[in-house]
């Protein structure tokens, strides 16, 4: 087990406690949720993932530092994905807690509650654009295996816009950051010199773009403006929804912002030797995570993030006019201008 992802509430701040969830089968390893006294209880960040231990493993964390699961009574919600939101609905059913979540995730939602199903129709759409059927019908069926938590996925009390949050003696200002996905939000309590970064400032990987429901145009581009808004607010200790804290989210956006650099050199060294052609053929001409593994090396789930995140990179490239694309849908032809 990683170190950070042991059990326990770890003090991260003055007030505040890092509960690392546990996530089965997940390279991730867990999931931070981060508990913030505020005198009549607790608010959370995030609020985890509804697995069979997820109540369990935050009842004797938080008990472990003298604090009672029920007297949570708000949980923000960074962004959509199930390891963070599906634990807060279950909170709510057994404690009447408040979940709030960025409004910009709710068409994600809605329609993920009219599918009813694991399938990401999304970003299967984005590896038939990106020439690679075969692994989209894979994809599909193993998701369509995986049975639905319908109790996990609920609307939330309330959609968030941008903006201060008054929690307990801080003031949280919610910053939307969308890239990760649409609907994103970061929590910054600027008096305490910290920000609650969910998945959009990770310390040792760099966060999948888009993966949810919904077109939208050029998540790439949204995350890389969001890293740079960053830069433009004061710096603070980072606490990142999946990995240790680390002292500076300035340090890990700048860091973040040269490896897309380095992606989109990549790419556009591949489009020049390969001449006009797919996403797919380019992803596999890339290296993948720290390792640099080649992309036959990668299972199947993280062959399509892969593919998803080469075309999201062309896709960049076309916007900055240094490559074009005739824009199929079923395995758009991309070169360089
Ligand atoms: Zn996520």
């Amino acid at each position: 087990m990683a170190e950070w992802a042991e059990p326990g509430a770890h003090e991260a701040s003055d007030g505040v406690f890092r509960v690392p969830l546990s996530m089965p089968n997940d390279g991730l390893h867990a999931v931070n949720v981060y508990a913030l006294e505020t005198g009549d209880g607790l608010a959370l960040i995030d609020g985890g993932w509804r697995t069979p231990t997820g109540i369990d493993e935050l009842t004797s964390a938080l008990a472990g530092v003298g604090h009672d699961i029920a007297s949570i009574h708000d949980v923000y919600v960074t962004h959509i994905h199930r390891d963070h939101y599906t634990l807060a609905i279950e909170l709510r059913r057994r404690f009447g807690t408040r979940v709030h979540l960025g409004r910009d995730e709710a068409p994600g939602l809605h329609q993920l509650l009219e599918i009813a199903s694991n399938v990401p129709v999304t970003s299967l759409h984005q590896l038939r654009r990106s020439g690679e059927d075969e692994l989209a019908a894979v994809v599909r069926s193993m998701a369509v295996s995986e049975e639905f938590d319908a109790d996990g996925w609920e609307k939330p009390d309330s959609w968030l816009d941008p903006g201060e949050y008054v929690v307990g003696s801080r003031v949280l200002d919610a910053v939307a950051t969308p890239g990760h996905t649409k609907g994103h939000l970061v929590y910054h309590d600027l008096g305490a010199g910290i920000l609650f970064a969910g998945d959009h400032l990770l310390p040792t990987i760099s966060p999948s773009i888009g993966f949810e429901l919904g077109d939208w145009e050029l998540p790439l581009a949204s995350y890389l403006s969001s890293l740079e808004a960053m830069l433009e607010r004061p710096d603070a200790r980072l606490l990142p929804a999946h990995g240790a804290p680390a002292p500076s989210a300035h340090a890990r956006a700048t860091e973040l912002l040269e490896h897309h650099d380095v992606r989109l050199g990549e790419t556009m060294r591949v489009l020049d030797e390969l001449g006009e052609t797919t996403a797919w053929r380019v992803a596999r001409r890339l290296t993948w995570t720290r390792r640099h593994r080649s992309y036959d090396e990668l299972d199947s789930f993280n062959r399509m993030v892969a593919t998803c995140e080469t075309i999201a990179h062309l896709d960049v490239l076309v916007d900055r006019g240094q490559a074009r694309s005739d824009g199929n849908p079923d395995g758009a032809r991309f070169s360089l201008t």
